[in-house]
């Protein structure tokens, strides 16, 4: 199962040599490596050495420490290949081209729709992916996590209202395993509410006539207004402020 919430500024997981850095990732999870021991000599000697400049010119005029370090690496470098290869991208509809990426195309292709009704789930900020454990489905292999482990693990739940406290969101427990949406998402809110308090054009820049220090918060807050304020409409809010 994987689990990504908004990916990294710049969008940079779109770029092929950083992109793939989100997989080996996958293998390399709570990965801890330790070389094998060289002779002690040879250890002595290597931890007498401090950067990778010196050892190496140290090792070039002395092949016992070059191939011993060679030999102490190697168990690592097994271990990382191994894990490595066992990550595989999967295909799920070799019909479909790389420069096919619109939703209409997309919509088109059966296997994949199917594909993401029953391994997927998308939000605004989070993308999910789980095996589905079906033994007769033809993409993903059977989990290797034990059934019942399998089974308890479910998508990540949207942030959603408690029940009897619409000010604060449901504990955890009081939501995972259960379906929910993302609508009750803190910038969807503030998109639905803020679209009533007030004309279009209004909250710009250049409308801002004056600054308020707010009591409770501390931040300072803009006064909008259409048109220019008078002197008037100066003295009339400067009052309204410090009364
Ligand atoms: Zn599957
Ligand atoms: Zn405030």
């Amino acid at each position: 199962m994987l689990i990504a919430m908004r990916t990294a500024p710049a969008q940079s997981w779109t770029n092929p040599a950083e992109r793939i850095m989100s997989i080996l990732n996958l293998g390399l999870q709570g990965v801890a490596l330790l070389r094998d021991q060289m002779s002690s000599e040879m250890e002595d000697l290597f931890s007498r050495k401090n950067t990778l400049e010196e050892i190496r010119l140290v090792a070039k005029n002395n092949s016992q420490l070059e191939s011993e370090l060679r030999n102490s690496i190697k168990s690592i470098q097994q271990f990382l290949n191994r894990q490595t290869e066992r990550l595989a991208i999967i295909s799920i509809d070799s019909t479909l081209r790389c420069d096919e990426t619109t939703q209409s195309i997309l919509q088109q292709y059966s296997d994949l729709q199917n594909f993401i009704q029953t391994h997927w789930q998308i939000q605004t900020y989070s993308f999910q992916i789980k095996k589905c454990g079906n033994i007769k489905c033809k993409i993903c292999n059977m989990p290797r996590t034990p059934q019942e482990v399998f089974e308890s693990l479910d998508f990540l739940p949207d942030p959603t209202p408690a029940a009897h406290d619409s000010d604060h969101y449901a504990n955890f427990s009081m939501v995972y395993n259960k379906p929910t949406t993302d609508e009750h998402q803190p910038s969807k809110k503030i998109a639905a509410t803020g679209t009533e308090r007030g004309p279009s054009g209004l909250y710009i820049n250049t409308k801002v006539r004056e600054f308020i220090t707010c009591n409770e918060c501390s931040k300072v807050r803009c006064l909008f207004s259409g048109r220019q304020l008078t002197e008037q409409d100066g003295l009339e809010i400067q009052h309204a402020i410090e009364n």
